[in-house]
């Protein structure tokens, strides 16, 4: 049995795909903890627009030049993959008072399912409350002329173009 790190935590989520609320939370993540591994959920139930492999790559590109970051893709529980990096807190960004009560939720039965792991939540920034991958998922497939510099305000330069390419892939 591992011994859980209480300075190594996992940041998990779809990151589908990476917007700069999730990178402001990695951000703010690497400087509370020793080590940061950002968990990209491959769930086969859920559809997403960029292949599980796409959603790391783009991740990872984005966090390299931060040094005390890992970005790790994962299937099934969310604390069983804390555990196999040897991570003794799950740390979470909550946007909004709806984002609080999913999140209480699920911070709950985490608790049950591995006792050991604590929850830990980071509001989200002010100037990135708003964002939620599938409204700018919405925003790129409605984009005409100029998208490029609309999505700019939402997501890291280097996820633009990819998913700009992505959204015309579907289209097509
Ligand atoms: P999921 O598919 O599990 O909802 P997401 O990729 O949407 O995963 O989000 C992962 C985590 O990041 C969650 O804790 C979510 O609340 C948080 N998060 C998402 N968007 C933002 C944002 N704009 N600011 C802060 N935290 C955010």
């Amino acid at each position: 049995m591992s011994t859980l790190v209480r300075s190594r935590a996992v940041y998990c989520g779809s990151f589908d795909p990476l917007t700069l609320g999730h990178l402001d939370i990695i951000r703010r993540g690497a400087r509370l903890f020793e080590k940061l591994t950002v968990g990209v959920g491959t769930n086969p139930d859920k559809k997403t627009l960029f292949e599980p492999e796409r959603r790391v790559e783009l991740t990872r590109s984005t966090v390299a030049e931060l040094p005390n970051v890992d970005v790790r893709s994962f299937r099934g529980l969310t604390v069983d993959f804390a555990r196999s990096v040897d991570a003794g807190v799950l740390l979470r960004g909550v946007r909004s008072l709806s984002d609080t009560e999913t999140e209480f939720t699920m911070s709950l039965a985490n608790s049950v399912l591995d006792p050991d792991l604590e929850s830990v939540f980071l509001m989200a920034s002010e100037k990135y409350s708003h964002i939620s991958s599938t409204l700018i998922k919405q925003i790129a497939f409605m984009s005409g002329d100029g998208a490029t510099d609309k999505l700019a305000a939402f997501l890291p330069d280097s996820v633009i173009e990819p998913l700009l390419q992505q959204v015309r892939r579907d289209r097509s």
